[in-house]
């Protein structure tokens, strides 16, 4: 890291959450210079990010006139959190042990010991539980509109949504630049979302909304064909579907917390209202994970420096604060990724012993003439966790010193080649060595898996 580490031995603070409530704790601890420790998360309770990677344009994010990117926003927030000083630390919490102090942080690789803990780590998108969900989750249902709509399967596509939240609204807009129809699909006789959002289902011409209706079954053979429905007055329906969508809210992601903490009937952890303090001292809770009200970025942010606020205040209370002292005031400048345009490779621009380019034209070449491994990344254009995937990809292929190439196709774009490739969903990574598919992996998934698989392939 660019900024200043030093090492600690104990941490000041951990935060477990890399959402806008972790992002913002971390931007204040760190600027009250206790060099907080981050656990970004990786694959339980959703991607590092929070929500914000899996939505489109976030339009009521203050200081954003013309709205932000929910992906870019993160990318904003861990730059300026990193700028500061924190450290991240890119795994996954499995427990903590609260009884005695210094607390103990056990994540997929380590124990980390810490004064203080902020818990941030949000809440996790639902599943219904219908009759062939597990049979055509992926080949057809999907939590996450904004990450698989533009896959081939879709386009031109009757789809539907479940849901009369913003997250529904909002997906069942989207989703209507890929299907010729969505149907939106509320078990109640009201819409929940924002007045904005509503106004735009209902002035889109490809939404119909079934009131007072819930699905119950999903039916097909390879692929989903058709949804059952049943509404009120228990009228059943078979609509025909390409695409199912869920968007029926959260559960907050307190499991790893073996219940230490007092929790309310639904999962949440326990603070007085408007406070961060949790029932044990020391440990703090921002953002979704204690609140089934608001629920917004903007306040999940606030909750987020009240709570690096408060851990600031009871560690000096407690003579544990260990200051560092910054060499420079000013830290360097952020390199925030939302800067890095990459351009599709050309006839002109490709280059053989590149370590990573992108677009079809780069495939094609080394699809045929490489020797090397080649993977490649199928990424949509708004898919959050393509952003997480991406570096963590580029990370692997620069350990392994150029014995593999790398290659990302927006599907988006190159909808021929996602097409011939299978793709159902993005990220897909699908690793190729002499024009044979070796392995295929969907979703976020840890770098050794892949350096694993790569390395098998290396003689
Ligand atoms: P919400 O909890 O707001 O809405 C969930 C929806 O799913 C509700 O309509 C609910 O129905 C429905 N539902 C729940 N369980 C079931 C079920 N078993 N069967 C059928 N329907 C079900 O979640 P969201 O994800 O939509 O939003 C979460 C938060 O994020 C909100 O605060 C929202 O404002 C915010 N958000 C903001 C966005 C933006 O600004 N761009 C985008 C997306 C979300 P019922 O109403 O009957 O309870």
């Amino acid at each position: 890291m660019d900024n200043l580490v030093e090492n600690l031995g104990t941490e000041n603070v951990v935060i477990i959450g890399s959402g806008p409530a972790g992002y913002t704790a971390a931007i204040y601890a760190a600027r009250a210079n206790l060099q907080p420790l981050l656990i970004t998360g990786f694959t339980s309770g959703g991607i590092p990010g929070g929500q914000l990677m899996t939505t489109t344009f976030v339009e009521n994010f203050p200081g954003f006139p013309d709205g932000v990117l929910g992906p870019d926003l993160m990318d904003l927030m861990k730059s300026q959190a990193v700028r500061w000083g924190t450290k991240l630390i890119e795994s996954d919490v499995t427990s903590i042990k609260c009884i005695d102090k210094p607390f103990e942080i056990t994540t997929l690789e380590e124990k980390i010991k810490s004064n203080s803990v902020i818990i941030a780590t949000g809440a996790s998108a639902n599943r219904l539980g219908i009759i062939n969900e597990e049979l055509f989750w992926s080949k057809g249902i999907s939590a996450c509109a904004i990450c698989d709509g533009a896959t081939p399967q879709f386009r031109e596509a009757d789809l539907a949504v479940i849901g009369g939240g913003d997250s529904a609204c909002e997906e069942a807009v989207y989703l209507t630049k890929y299907g010729s129809k969505v149907h939106l699909i509320v078990r109640s006789n009201k819409l929940r979302a924002s007045a904005a959002m509503i106004d735009r289902v209902n002035a889109n011409p490809k939404i119909q909304i079934h009131w007072n209706t819930s699905v119950t079954e999903a039916i097909g053979s390879e692929w989903l064909e058709n949804i059952k429905t049943i509404d009120l007055d228990s009228n059943q329906e078979v609509i025909k579907v390409k695409g199912l969508f869920y968007a029926i809210g959260h559960t907050p992601n307190t499991g790893f917390l073996n219940n230490q903490l007092e929790i309310d009937s639904r999962g949440y952890i326990k603070c007085e209202s408007g406070r961060p303090e949790t029932s044990i001292e020391g440990i703090f809770a921002a953002g979704d994970v204690a609140d089934a009200e608001w629920r917004q970025g903007v306040t999940a942010a606030g909750s987020g420096c009240m709570a690096a606020l408060a851990a600031e205040r009871w560690l000096s209370e407690k003579n544990l604060a260990k200051i560092i002292t910054r060499e420079q005031p000013e830290p360097k400048k952020s390199e925030s990724s939302t800067n890095n345009v990459d351009e599709d490779t050309n006839e002109e621009t490709f280059d053989f012993n590149s370590e990573w380019q992108k677009g079809s034209y780069a495939l094609r070449k080394l699809y045929h003439e490489s020797a090397k491994p080649i993977l490649v990344i199928f990424s949509s254009p708004s898919c959050g966790p393509c952003h997480v995937l991406k570096p963590q990809l580029k990370r692997v292929i620069s350990e392994l010193n150029g014995q593999v190439q790398g290659i990302e196709i927006d599907i988006d774009k190159d909808q021929e080649i996602a097409k011939q490739a299978g793709i159902n969903g993005t990220p897909t990574v699908q690793l190729f060595k002499d024009k044979l598919l070796k392995r295929q992996w969907k979703g976020v998934k840890q770098r050794s898996e892949f350096k694993e698989a790569i390395k098998s392939l290396i003689k």
